[in-house]
């Protein structure tokens, strides 16, 4: 599959920085130009792109005169292109929306809601790593060295190494054994337990969020969710109490925030919650514990005094068995 390549048209220097730093992120590449002319040129000499992603309106970008001039020869299906939107030309979101814009995107925008909206959500950014780490202790003899590592329990959905915890201590305190880190993961902050995670509402971590219009009423220049101005099967505006609200002539529609089918609480984005799958405990990802995976490295002697034990231990439990 093709690395997703976008035109970003852009002089903003802060959402630039959130562009830039995403596009490496993931993997993806883009083409920046700052002024529409020379994008309209950068279309034709350097295409084709993924999508495009224009500011509304700036100094040298004109978001709606570059959208008009693609829509003259490519369809929304064909060249997406997203106009960056603040809060002053709420007032052309329609109008780009008519003027076949595929979605607005409103700034101040994060990482994760660029991604989304321009559907270059990494592919690159997902890796693979080798399962058995390659650990190497300093100077040892690699063939002769054995490496401990914790392995997730089925039982408790906790990362344990199978053996008592006095076992562990010891090896913390055998200065023939060296103790690496191997990896850090994110556990549950109640039990330590392997989370999953999702997407969901920041007040009650339900992962039952539906997008929810933002209305604007022009003439109190209100604000707020869509659920909050309904009333029976009309619109009517929570703080001037204007009733029975038109759209286009009394209000506009702006999309962008998410609503709880559970409680109700209405917010920018879904969070990162995490489940966790021993406690069944629901917890924002930022209050996820990490949690270090050390491998112990057992040299060969040791390991075959350990067999050797094992040996004269069943070998006794036999004996006794016998007598
Ligand atoms: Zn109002
Ligand atoms: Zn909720
Ligand atoms: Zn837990």
């Amino acid at each position: 599959m093709n690395t997703p390549s976008l035109l970003i048209v852009d002089d903003h220097p802060d959402s630039l920085f959130v562009i830039r730093k995403t596009i490496k992120e993931t993997g993806a590449t883009a083409v920046y130009c700052s002024e529409t002319e020379t994008a309209k040129n950068t279309l034709r000499s350097r295409g084709p792109f993924s999508a495009v992603v224009v500011r509304m309106l700036s100094q040298s970008v004109d978001g709606l005169d570059l959208l008009k001039s693609i829509r003259a020869s490519a369809s929304p299906a064909e060249l997406p292109v997203l106009l960056i939107i603040s809060d002053s030309d709420l007032e052309f979101a329609v109008t780009a929306i008519d003027s076949g814009a595929n979605d607005l995107l409103m700034s101040p925008f994060s990482s994760q809601e660029f991604c989304v909206r321009t559907g270059i959500r990494g592919q690159s950014a997902r890796r693979r790593i080798d399962t058995t780490h390659p650990v190497v202790p300093d100077s040892a003899d690699v063939s002769r060295v054995h490496c401990e590592m914790p392995k997730v329990d089925p039982e408790t959905f906790r990362f344990s190494y199978g053996v008592p915890n006095d076992v562990v201590s010891s090896w913390n305190r055998d200065e023939l054994v060296t103790a690496t880190q191997l990896d850090t993961v994110l556990v549950c902050p109640e039990c330590s337990g392997i989370p999953t995670f999702r997407h969901g509402c920041e007040a009650c971590g339900s992962a039952m969020t539906e997008p929810e219009a933002i209305i604007h009423h022009y003439a109190c220049a209100h604000i707020g969710a869509e659920s909050t101005f309904r009333k029976g099967s009309s619109l009517s505006c929570p703080k001037c109490l204007q009733n029975d609200l038109v759209a286009g002539s009394d209000f506009e529609c702006v999309c962008g925030a998410h609503r709880c089918q559970d409680c109700n609480h209405v917010a920018n984005d879904p969070v990162l919650i995490g489940h966790c799958l021993s406690c069944q405990c629901r917890f924002a990802a930022s209050e996820a514990i990490s949690l270090p995976i050390i491998g112990y490295h057992i040299p060969a002697s040791k390991r075959q005094l350990r067999r050797n034990r094992r040996k004269t231990s069943v070998r006794a439990g036999a004996d006794s068995a016998d007598s």
